[in-house]
């Protein structure tokens, strides 16, 4: 499946979950069952994750060829390059498209968190920009690239965060998947400052609902993303020590973003599962029931 093909030919929005490769057997027994209940709700395409410097290398693989070969699904295989030499970069890509990948969303990653002493090769690329200037020719991937609403973290200013978004398109990415943020205007915003710079592909936001706090501020954390005050202080009148009740207001909250964004007009929803499953099929299924998907 190419992205673009898929989304060109969709007569509603495009759905689609991300995994990571699972870290143990006992993950990947649970994840198993993750992957066969949100199956059931027959997404667009399914996508895995890639651990930058190579990390999860050899899973990201194997959870990629599990999803293609024995549960059928359509995959967009992400790739890290931080850290990798050229020749790295063409071993692991080389097995994607022998799998019979066909989409390749590319990020430059970040250093490992759990890889004591790894030390980036010296011809390793500093930004995806180069990464896709270097795998454009030499592979025929369907290209994607990372872009943020909300600027990346690191970024010198939002402008030229999304300067360097056009600099990936102009280097061969043909859809651009958005960081997560909980204010859908933020999304809009950026939608409409990229198009206004001459970024013409599709940008399809991404969704992290709230599973639990302590998750939910450590990811806006190491992602760069506001927690607006109004989820604050609507977690802040739950139950205390009540995770079921943190679900709940997540599955609420997530529904109410995607009604937004789908009423908007967005080309797809792409959700950050966690590898987990009950949230996102209730909202889904919420969505649908309202025929808005
Ligand atoms: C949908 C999505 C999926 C992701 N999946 C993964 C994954 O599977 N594995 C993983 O490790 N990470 C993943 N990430 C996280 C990503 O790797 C990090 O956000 C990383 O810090 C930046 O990656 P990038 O591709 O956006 O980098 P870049 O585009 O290289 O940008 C990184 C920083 O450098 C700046 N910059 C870019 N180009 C230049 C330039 N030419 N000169 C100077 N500065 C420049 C940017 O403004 C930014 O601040 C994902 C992110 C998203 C949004």
């Amino acid at each position: 499946m190419r992205m673009t093909d898929l989304i060109e030919r969709k007569e509603r929005p495009v759905v689609s979950f991300e995994f990571f490769p699972p870290r143990d057997e006992l993950a990947a027994d649970k994840l198993d069952g993750v992957i066969d209940r949100l199956a059931a709700l027959h997404p667009d395409f399914v996508s895995v994750t890639f651990g930058a410097g190579g990390s999860t290398r050899e899973g990201s693989y194997q959870l990629a060829r599990k999803l293609i070969q024995e549960k059928g699904l359509d995959v967009v295989t992400y790739f890290a390059g931080y850290g990798l030499s050229p020749d790295d970069i063409t071993s692991v890509l080389d097995r994607y498209a022998e799998l019979g990948v066909e989409t390749l969303f590319v990020v430059r990653g970040d250093k490992p968190r759990d890889t004591d002493g790894f030390i980036p090769h010296p011809e390793s690329f500093q930004h995806a920009s180069e990464l896709l200037d270097f795998i454009r020719p030499r592979y025929d991937f369907c290209l994607g690239a990372a872009g943020y609403p909300e600027g990346h973290p690191e970024a010198p200013s939002r402008e030229k965060d999304l300067e360097y978004c056009r600099l990936k398109v102009n280097n061969g990415a043909e859809f651009i998947i958005a960081q997560y943020c909980y204010d859908n205007e933020c999304f809009f915003d950026f939608v409409q400052r990229a198009r206004s710079i001459g970024i013409t592909v599709p940008i399809i936001p991404g969704v992290m609902p709230i599973y639990g706090v302590k998750l939910m501020e450590g990811l806006a954390k190491v992602c760069g993303a506001t927690i607006p005050d109004a989820v604050r202080d609507g977690l802040a009148q739950l139950p205390q020590d009540d995770p079921k009740a943190v679900v709940r207001y997540g599955i609420d909250f997530a529904t109410s973003q995607c009604r937004e964004l789908l009423k908007h007009g967005v080309d797809g929803l792409h959700f950050y599962t966690m590898d987990r499953s009950n949230t996102i099929i209730e909202v889904v299924n919420r969505l649908r029931e309202e025929a808005l998907l």
